[in-house]
C-alpha cells in the first residue's frame, strides 16, 4: 500500500547506461538527460572533478594531471568506483523533488555484462535513491525503442552500434533468442580513420578530429556523388601544422576492416537463426541503431551483403532510452524482458 502511495509521487525514471552516451527518460516528460559516458578525474588525487558534458569540456581547457576515463568504453565496466560515481551523478542530477520520492528504475545494460557488473549498476542506483530497479539487455529496449513487435512469436533482428560495442540481436517472445557482441563500433571507426591517415597520407589527427571526419565525410557504400574534403592536422615526422585533401573513397578503405567486422557479424547471427526464425527475418529484413546506424551507406552494404531489407529507426542514438521508457511505463506488459 505504500509502495503504491508513494509509486503515485515518484518520477519513474529509464537509463540507457551506454558506452558513449548516457540518457535518461523521466515518465511523462521524455527524454530530461544525454550527455557522454565520460568522467574527469585528477590523477593524483583520484578525485572526481565532472561528470558528462562538464567532464568532456572541462578536458579541453586543464592541465595534463586531469584524465578523462570513459568507464563503460568496452561495453564491461573497466572502473567500478568510476562508473557507480557517474551513475549516481546523472540520477541525482535529474531529481527534482526531495529523496522522500524514491523512482522507480528501469536501466538498459550492454547484453555482455556479468552478474558482478550488474550488482554494482544496481548498487549505484540504489544509493542514488531508486526504490525498485528492473535490468533489462540493450538490443531488447533497442528493439521496443524501434516499435518491433518483440511479443510475439515471430523473429526480429535488432543490430545496436554504439560507441564501443555493435549487438547483433534476434528476438522473439520478449526473449532474446540470439545475441553477439562484438568490441568493434563508432571508436573503433575513429581509431582506423587516425590510423589510415597516419600511415598512409603521414598525418596525425586527434580522436575528435576523426569522429568530426566520420559524422560529416564518411560513408560505408560508395556515395551518388562522390565527395572531397580536406583535413588538417600534424605532419608525422615533422610535427609541422598540415591539410590534406583526401576522399569518400579513400576514407573508406580506411575504414574497412571495422566496417566488414560489423557485416560479417550481422552475417554470421544470420548463419546460427534456427530455420524457423530466418523466414520472418527474410520477410521482415533488420532494424539498425544507434549512433553507428548512422553511417552513411551502411544501411546499402549491409542490403548488398545480405538481401535483406534495412531499416533504421527515427533516432538511432534515442532508440534504446525509449524503448526501456516504454517498459517503464507498463513494467507488468514487459516483466519477461527483465533480467533478474
Ligand atoms: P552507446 O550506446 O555505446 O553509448 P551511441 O548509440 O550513443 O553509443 O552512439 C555513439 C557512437 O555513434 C559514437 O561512436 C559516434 O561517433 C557515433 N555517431 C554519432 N553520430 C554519427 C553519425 N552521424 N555518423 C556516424 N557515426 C555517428
Ligand atoms: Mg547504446
Amino acid at each position: 500500500m505504500l509502495r503504491r502511495l508513494l509509486g503515485l509521487f515518484s518520477e519513474d525514471l529509464a537509463m540507457d547506461l551506454g558506452t558513449a552516451n548516457t540518457l535518461i527518460y523521466k515518465k511523462k516528460q521524455g527524454i530530461v538527460l544525454n550527455e557522454p559516458s565520460v568522467v574527469a578525474i585528477n590523477n593524483e588525487t583520484g578525485q572526481v572533478l565532472a561528470v558528462g558534458k562538464e567532464a568532456k569540456e572541462f578536458l579541453g581547457r586543464t592541465p595534463a594531471r586531469i584524465s578523462a576515463i570513459r568507464p563503460m568504453k568496452d561495453g564491461v565496466i573497466a572502473d567500478f568506483d568510476v562508473t557507480q560515481e557517474m551513475i549516481k551523478y546523472f540520477l541525482i542530477k535529474v531529481r527534482e523533488r526531495s529523496r522522500f520520492f524514491r523512482p522507480n528504475l528501469v536501466i538498459g545494460v550492454p547484453s555482455g555484462i556479468t552478474m558482478v557488473e550488474k550488482r554494482a549498476v544496481v548498487e549505484s542506483a540504489l544509493e542514488a535513491g531508486a526504490r525498485d530497479i528492473y535490468l533489462m539487455e540493450e538490443p531488447m529496449a533497442a528493439a521496443i525503442g524501434a516499435g518491433l513487435e518483440v511479443q510475439k512469436p515471430q523473429a526480429n533482428m535488432v543490430v545496436d552500434i554504439g560507441g564501443g560495442t555493435t549487438e547483433v540481436a534476434i528476438i522473439s517472445n520478449f526473449a532474446t533468442a540470439y545475441c553477439e557482441s562484438i568490441r568493434v563500433a563508432g571508436d573503433e571507426l575513429n581509431e582506423a580513420i587516425i590510423y589510415h591517415l597516419q600511415k598512409k597520407h603521414h598525418l596525425l589527427i586527434g580522436e575528435n578530429t576523426a569522429e568530426q571526419i566520420k559524422i560529416n565525410y564518411a560513408s560505408a557504400f560508395p556515395l551518388d556523388e562522390p565527395i572531397r574534403f580536406s583535413v588538417s592536422g600534424k605532419e608525422v615526422f615533422s610535427g609541422i601544422p598540415k591539410t590534406i585533401q583526401l576522399t569518400d573513397r579513400d576514407l573508406r578503405e580506411g575504414m574497412a576492416e571495422p566496417i566488414w567486422a560489423i557485416v560479417d557479424a550481422v552475417k554470421r547471427a544470420l548463419e546460427k537463426t534456427p530455420p524457423e526464425l530466418s523466414g520472418d527475418i527474410s520477410q521482415r529484413g533488420l532494424t539498425l541503431a544507434g549512433g553507428g546506424a548512422l553511417l552513411k551507406g551502411l544501411d546499402r552494404l549491409i542490403h548488398r551483403e545480405t538481401g535483406l531489407q534495412v531499416h533504421i529507426t527515427d533516432d538511432p542514438l534515442t532508440t534504446v532510452v525509449l524503448g526501456a521508457g516504454k517498459a517503464l511505463i507498463d513494467t507488468d506488459y514487459y516483466l519477461k524482458v527483465f533480467i533478474n
